[in-house]
């Protein structure tokens, strides 16, 4: 009997010897849990990387304790639009800037990468090598269509063969069993514009049959909107696979107000039980290669044909005219609307729209003359462009759709380089401080829910995107009354304030405004199922 009593004490020292209840209680914030429910006050226990209690742990031991009085405790944010991966892996922005404190500042703890059709084409490589070099968020990522294409079938205008078609769709089943988390498609670009919707439902398919998510870019944000979302919920339809518009907008002046007809659609595809939704980053501008001012034919075969193209006068003629047609109809006849952010060959035009660089060579500023500079950029290397293009009216109308989350449709850029969009810095942090503090167009529970368990659940995301028990401990503690984007057009490099702390898997990478230099982030794999 004695024995057995001085069993149970030692058992009980030892017990007692195991340690604290938690690693880390965050203690006494307002929990927004990401489910989009009413905030509570309550403290929030993590212990071996997962959020392990979350209520009154007052009582409770813990190695480190964080005050979080009149602090938001929430979900760290997933961009479901990212550019972080832009890039073969050495090149990348995650690979050249691991801690990625452009997202961290803004509460950002994972990023899809992947996007608008362009992808490495071995995902399993790439989520290995995050292994081996990892970063302090996570990343995913998605199978690009435009790059299984070129690869397969080159970037000529052609339809693919059953040969071609059978290859293509054997790329996206490999990329879905290394855990991609489905095909993204940039159908605005080649060789993605070359494919018609048939080919786009058939390799759908793979990804829908590992419950994937079909993201696209679609085929026109201006004058055929409409048709373009209808493509997506057609890829939906025909493929059984979740869709999703990224950075659902539209563009050009005349159209301005024709938000609303397009989040119909995707109202009706759901009646019909399509699993259709969208994103969207809170700007009014948006940002790709001044490419995107040139027609796809002109485009066809890729950068050195279009080249090619131009110096023929007759060909070179026709394609002047069309980037003439596309200013007038979808830039709104303006060419300050359109400005340089980064041309790698000369950094002079960084910054300058096409209407400043026409003023400095005193020439008159008129659609003929920037679509000439626009042809003189395009030709002379790789130039990106800031759009300024939407109406604030169609960004909130979009954004307070039930199914639109919010995205960045940015990277981690470098710091200094350039005059990016602000989004690459700001695009969280700018949705709660103008559109939840300042102009009230979300509540914060909405807005939180749009960036956590919203993109989750389209992503099929299943431990991360919400605080409860059980869960990836990746939190973000910010201060709701001063969170601010500071990055601006012009002006862009300049990191989010008001994120507090930022903990991925439980491991702190933001502390008290401190970037601490740990890099937690896993290469995330979709769920088998
Ligand atoms: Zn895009």
């Amino acid at each position: 009997m004695k024995k057995t009593l001085l069993l149970w004490l030692l058992l009980l020292g030892f017990m007692g010897c195991a340690g604290p209840d938690f690693d880390l209680i965050i203690e006494g914030g307002t929990v927004i849990d990401g489910s989009g429910k009413d905030r509570f006050i309550a403290d929030v226990g993590v212990k071996n990387g997962v959020i392990a209690e979350i209520g009154d742990l007052s009582e409770k031991s813990a190695t480190e304790r964080v005050d979080a009085t009149g602090l938001v405790v929430a979900p760290g944010f997933i961009d479901i639009h990212s550019h972080a991966t832009s890039g073969s892996f050495g090149d990348s922005d995650i690979a050249q800037r691991p801690d990625a404190e452009s997202y961290v500042r803004q509460g950002v703890t994972t990023a899809m990468g992947g996007q608008d059709g362009s992808s490495t084409l071995d995902i399993g490589a790439f989520l290995d090598s995050l292994e081996v070099h990892p970063s302090a968020i996570n990343i995913g990522l998605f199978i690009g269509h435009g790059s299984i294409r070129a690869t397969v079938a080159g970037e000529d205008n052609l339809p693919v063969t059953a040969e071609q078609m059978s290859e293509m769709i054997q790329l996206v089943e490999t990329a879905m069993f290394d855990g991609a988390f489905g095909l993204s498609s940039g159908l605005e670009y080649t060789p993605g514009a070359f494919a018609d919707t048939a080919e786009l439902v058939e390799l759908a398919k793979p990804v829908a049959a590992k419950n994937g998510l079909y993201i696209s870019h679609i085929r026109d944000e201006g004058g055929r909107l409409l048709e373009s979302v209808g493509e997506v919920i057609e890829v939906g339809r025909g493929s059984d696979a979740r869709v999703q518009i990224t950075h659902h907008k539209l563009i050009g002046k005349s159209r301005w107000g024709g938000a609303a007809a397009s989040l119909a659609l995707l109202d009706e595809a759901g009646a019909e039980g399509i699993d259709a939704a969208s994103d969207q980053y809170p700007y009014t501008a948006s940002s790709t290669g001044l490419t995107i001012l040139f027609p796809n034919w002109s485009k066809d075969g890729g950068f050195e044909a279009l080249v090619q193209r131009l110096n023929d006068p007759e060909t070179r003629q026709q394609i002047r005219s069309e980037v003439i047609e596309h200013i007038n109809i979808e830039r709104g006849a303006d060419p300050a609307t359109i400005v340089a952010a980064r041309c790698d060959f000369d950094a002079s035009f960084n910054g300058k729209s096409l209407a400043d660089i026409l003023a400095d060579r005193s020439l008159p500023v008129t659609v003929e003359g920037a679509a000439d500079v626009a042809i003189e950029l395009v030709s002379a290397g790789s130039c990106s462009g800031v759009f300024h293009s939407m109406s604030p009216d169609d960004v909130e109308t979009i954004m307070l759709h039930a199914r639109t989350g919010i995205s960045s449709d940015g990277g981690i850029p470098a710091m200094n380089e350039g005059v990016p969009h602000p989004r690459n810095y700001g695009a969280f942090a700018r949705v709660l401080a103008y559109y939840v503090r300042e102009k009230g167009v979300l509540t914060l529970e909405q807005a939180i829910y749009k960036m956590t368990s919203l993109p989750a659940k389209q992503l099929n995301l299943k431990d991360r995107g919400k605080l409860s028990a059980g869960m990836v401990a990746d939190i973000t503690l910010f201060d709701p009354s001063t969170i601010q984007d500071q990055a601006k057009f012009g002006d862009p490099h300049h990191y989010a304030t008001g994120v507090h702390s930022v903990w991925v898997s439980g491991i702190s990478v933001l502390k008290s405004n401190v970037m601490v230099g740990n890099r937690p982030g896993k290469g995330l794999k979709h769920a088998k199922n």
